[in-house]
């Protein structure tokens, strides 16, 4: 088996004078390290681009960035809001549309959490500090690697599987969280202040998993369990992309009725 294609949801970022589209090295290496290989899409593709981006994709990695819209999910903007991307909004929930409706695995870290649960139908804490104050720091402003808050996931969790455990201390750099979940969502990993730190599709559901931390900034440590994240992502790639190859002809262009414009995310209009 060739190494599977895995998307990886990029950013827009002004540097060095030059607006720049890419991704962070981090989520780059973290994916070579699992075995699989990563296409990073620019969200500058635009919705109607998503599906065709996805073209012989066999996993979706969505990652951390921007605070998400409030519009998306009906709230009214918070004075703490950090300035959302409407171009990324549209652009990431176009793919994690086109990606569900192909069943490919989809990974979601950080603001990838937030985007899945607001794609279906959940909604988030725009700021934790102002409205669930609590024990736990979330965005304690240390180092990108630093452990620093504990968590605990479900036995038997797909969030435990690819972890290897049940108990962790990870690194959190976050002002956003899961609030109410999304349909088809199960809770399966909580910090100690009960805040929801990941989130999956039941079993009998195609692969998605998704985490509120960083650990692709875990990527140099040979013996991170965080790797786990990518190593499932990729193994259920490859099982999935081995599949369809051998049931079907491979999805073409234009063969794909998920889009912008219809599945789920139409639903998901700012209102
Ligand atoms: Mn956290």
């Amino acid at each position: 088996m060739s190494a599977p294609r895995i998307a990886v949801g990029g950013v827009v970022r002004t540097w060095e004078g030059a607006d720049r589209t890419g991704v962070n090295v981090a989520y780059v290496q973290s994916v070579l390290a699992a075995g699989g290989v990563p296409i990073v899409l620019s969200p500058l593709l635009g919705p109607s681009y998503a599906a065709r981006a996805l073209d012989g994709v066999d996993g979706l990695l969505l990652t951390g960035g921007e605070d998400i819209d409030p519009a998306w999910y009906g709230a009214t903007p918070s004075p703490h809001l950090s300035p959302p991307s409407r171009e990324r909004d549209l652009f990431e929930l176009a793919l994690f549309a086109a990606a569900r409706h192909r069943e490919l695995p989809i990974l979601g870290i950080c603001r990838g959490i937030q985007l899945v649960n607001v794609a279906l139908g959940g909604t988030l804490y725009q700021d934790l500090p102002t409205e669930r104050p609590g024990p736990v720091a979330h965005d304690p402003g240390q180092a990108r690697d630093a452990r620093s808050h504990a968590i605990e996931l479900e036995p038997g969790s797909r969030a435990a599987a690819a972890l290897g455990g049940t108990s962790f201390t990870v690194n959190s750099f976050h002002h956003q969280a899961v609030n109410r979940l999304g349909g088809g969502l199960v809770a399966s990993g909580w910090s100690l202040d009960g805040l929801i730190e990941a989130a999956e599709a039941p079993a009998e559901a195609p692969w998605l998993l998704a985490v509120q931390w960083h650990p692709e900034e875990m990527h140099a440590e040979a013996r991170a369990p965080e790797r786990g994240l990518f190593r499932a992502l990729v193994a259920e790639a490859t099982r999935v992309g081995e599949q369809s190859r051998a049931t079907s002809p491979r999805v073409g262009a234009g063969s794909d009725p998920a889009s912008w414009t219809s599945g789920t995310a139409a639903d998901h209009s700012p209102r």
